[in-house]
């Protein structure tokens, strides 16, 4: 079944400007923002601007141009916080999706989050 995009969703309201966000990075294409309850010293989302649900979505149904952008979005939030591997002590991706990835906002959005270590992947259920 086609994914169904919700545009009253908070990212969706964010990339309106209805509501306030601390941008870190911002291009054509992607929105990278600090969260509101960071879970490490370094927690930025970065969000496509199109109307993708998660990841899987985007990556089935987006052009090339918007993968591209929001990639690089990554990668220019990784330079900004000066984690990159090569420079600084690393980070951590994650994109949840749905309802066993505990998504809360259904809009896609890549959590970089970095400063302290940050154990193993996965806590057990
Ligand atoms: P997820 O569980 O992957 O859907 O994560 C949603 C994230 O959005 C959480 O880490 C929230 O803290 C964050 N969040 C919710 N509302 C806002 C907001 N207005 N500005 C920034 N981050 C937010």
């Amino acid at each position: 079944m086609a994914y169904s995009y919700d545009d009253q969703n908070i990212f969706a309201k964010i990339l309106r400007g209805d509501i306030p966000n601390n941008t870190v990075f911002e291009n054509d294409y992607a929105l990278a923002f600090r969260d509101l309850y960071p879970q490490a010293p370094d927690h930025v989302l970065v969000i496509p601007k199109g109307p993708y649900v998660c990841y899987d979505h985007f990556a089935n149904a987006a052009s090339d141009a918007e993968i591209v952008g929001f990639t690089r979005a990554i990668g220019e939030v990784c330079k900004i916080l000066g984690v990159a591997d090569d420079a600084g002590d690393g980070y951590r991706t994650i994109a949840n999706s749905g309802e066993h990835g505990v998504q809360e906002v259904e809009h896609l959005h890549v959590h970089i989050l970095a400063g302290r270590p940050l154990g193993r992947m996965l806590a057990k259920a």
